[in-house]
């Protein structure tokens, strides 16, 4: 029994629409990267993403998503999640900004995010994207056939505490394949041994978003924006992996 609702994907083919699909978010995030600056719009990241995954045959999996009015998340200081892009929403120096790419190609979907520093932040923003680069590192590290999920979310929090920092609850990773959402829900907290099974060819993503402060989140009037419920900064990383019999796979390391 692998679980309810999860797919594996064993096959060469597959596996290799996964790759695709994986390059190409990782390639839009990239190209996002290249061109962020200070006095840069979310609305304007929003059409990079929207041109460049275009250039690559590709569709944003964002756009429409239950309503979701835009191709990227854009999520700043300290919106955790889910931040829609505005014109009105420039980028300062000192900024610090997730930029969440899913992209749909032939049928696969690929999901990556990563925060950037605009300018020179100073040391608690350096440091809370710092750890949740290391925490979402230190989540796929133990990914391989027969660990279990709490060993992700355990590996995720130890790293987040010990650095003084806290992990999101609220949300988490999520399997992807054929569709972007899919099980199994992949919580970026947990207790060693505990939780499903991982199997080869399981592909999910592991995106702990990291607070400065409490882990407590809240929901804006927009229905989407996840905010901080102290107001401190969040940081959040993002890989999609692919399970392996002796360990994992990254998906979306490199663009193409
Ligand atoms: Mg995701």
């Amino acid at each position: 029994m692998v679980g309810v609702g999860i797919t594996l994907f064993n096959s060469p083919r597959e596996q290799a629409a996964l790759r695709r699909a994986g390059r190409a978010a990782a390639g839009t995030l990239a190209h996002v990267s290249a061109r962020l600056a200070a006095g840069v719009t979310t609305a304007e990241i929003d059409r990079w993403v929207r041109e460049d995954t275009a250039r690559r045959r590709g569709t944003p999996s964002q756009l429409g998503y239950q309503g979701f009015p835009a191709a990227v998340c854009t999520s700043r200081n300290h919106v955790v999640c889910h931040g829609i892009p505005r014109r009105d929403e420039a980028l300062a120096p000192g900024d610090i900004v997730n930029v969440d790419v899913t992209t749909c190609l032939d049928g696969f979907h690929g999901d990556t995010s990563a925060t950037f520093l605009v300018g020179d932040p100073g040391p608690e923003a350096r440091h809370v994207v710092d750890v949740a680069r290391r925490c979402r590192d230190a989540g796929i590290a133990v990914v391989r056939s027969g660990a279990r999920l709490g060993d992700v979310g355990a590996a995720v929090e130890a790293l987040a505490r010990r650095e003084g920092c806290s992990v999101v609850r609220d949300f988490g990773g999520h399997g992807i394949g054929r569709v972007m959402h899919a099980p199994p829900h992949v919580a970026h907290h947990g207790t060693r041994g505990t939780g499903l099974r991982l199997h080869a060819g399981m592909v999910f993503t592991i995106e702990p978003m990291v607070n400065l402060g409490g882990a407590e989140v809240r929901v804006l009037a927009d229905g989407w924006t996840v905010v901080t419920a102290d107001g401190s900064l969040s940081a959040q990383f993002e890989h999609t992996v692919l399970v392996t019999r002796d360990g994992y796979e990254v998906l979306t390391e490199r663009g193409e």
